[in-house]
């Protein structure tokens, strides 16, 4: 995508800051700050006979209107991670995904794939549960850890992806959070793989990051999520998050 991303913002109940401009990057301002040969693995959460969160469908009694959309988490994980790869591919970036249809793949299976291609950043887009009373948008950062002689820090990424999806959805920042997650950790030490650790330095030789999304409740969020014009505010945030973090703050990998 070339020139600024403008995104059509659709006026609602969530979107209070309507009025503002959203937070997105000037794309062709930004894209010779990208680091050449940039790869990034998308990981959509759930798929399959596993769809993650659920909601039904909730229709207003008196006026048979729908006043909440069904919803399966794995849905809108998928569209959103389609999205978010479209964009950062206009942008030169190399992208990998765990899947592209609604299929069932296993979480080591995600990761096997994604050691694989030895990716600068494993990102697994998520939303939060069905919880119906709960709002808002989270990112988690895995623990830091070390492998080899490569430290691995993402709770900057977090930081940056998270607060673009706040300010343009208007979603409630629920900060970043510090994530026992499974794609997480063994992506960044997969000691349920067989590499020795020296395989695995000399192997990786740079810096790599991962987080994990979770930019809305399919409960809470349900009416928000379920508007496809949403999702793209929500992809390109995202999309603009990475841009950003790897264009200002991330000069070494
Ligand atoms: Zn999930």
């Amino acid at each position: 995508m070339k020139g600024m991303a403008i995104v059509p913002f659709t006026l609602n109940e969530y979107a209070y800051c309507w009025n503002n401009p959203l937070v997105l990057v000037d794309l062709d301002g930004l894209s010779p700050n990208i680091p050449e040969g940039l790869t990034v693995f998308i990981d959509p959460g759930h798929g399959g006979s596993d769809p993650g969160a659920t909601i039904t469908e909730k229709t207003n009694f008196w006026t048979g209107k729908i006043t909440r959309p069904a919803l399966n988490e794995n849905d809108v994980n998928l569209e959103v991670s389609l999205m978010v790869r479209d964009i950062l591919e206009d942008n030169g970036i190399t992208v990998y995904m765990s899947r592209t249809t609604d299929q069932y793949v296993t979480l080591k299976e995600r990761v096997r794939l994604a050691l694989e291609v030895n990716p600068d950043l494993f990102i697994s887009i998520h939303h939060n549960s069905s919880n119906t009373f709960a709002h808002g948008t989270k990112v988690y950062y895995p623990k830091v850890v070390r492998h080899g002689d490569s430290a691995v820090i993402s709770s900057q990424l977090a930081e940056t992806v998270n607060s673009f999806v706040s300010k343009n959805t208007g979603l409630k920042n629920k900060k970043i959070h510090e994530g026992d997650y499974y794609v997480l950790n063994q992506f960044l030490d997969p000691t349920e793989f067989d590499y020795t650790s020296h395989q695995l330095a000399k192997y990786r030789q740079k810096n790599i990051f991962a987080i994990l999304t979770e930019t809305g409740y399919i409960g809470g969020d349900a009416r928000f999520l379920g508007n496809s014009e949403n999702l793209q505010i929500i992809a390109e945030s995202i999309a603009s998050g990475i841009l950003t973090f790897f264009s200002e703050q991330c000069c070494e990998l």
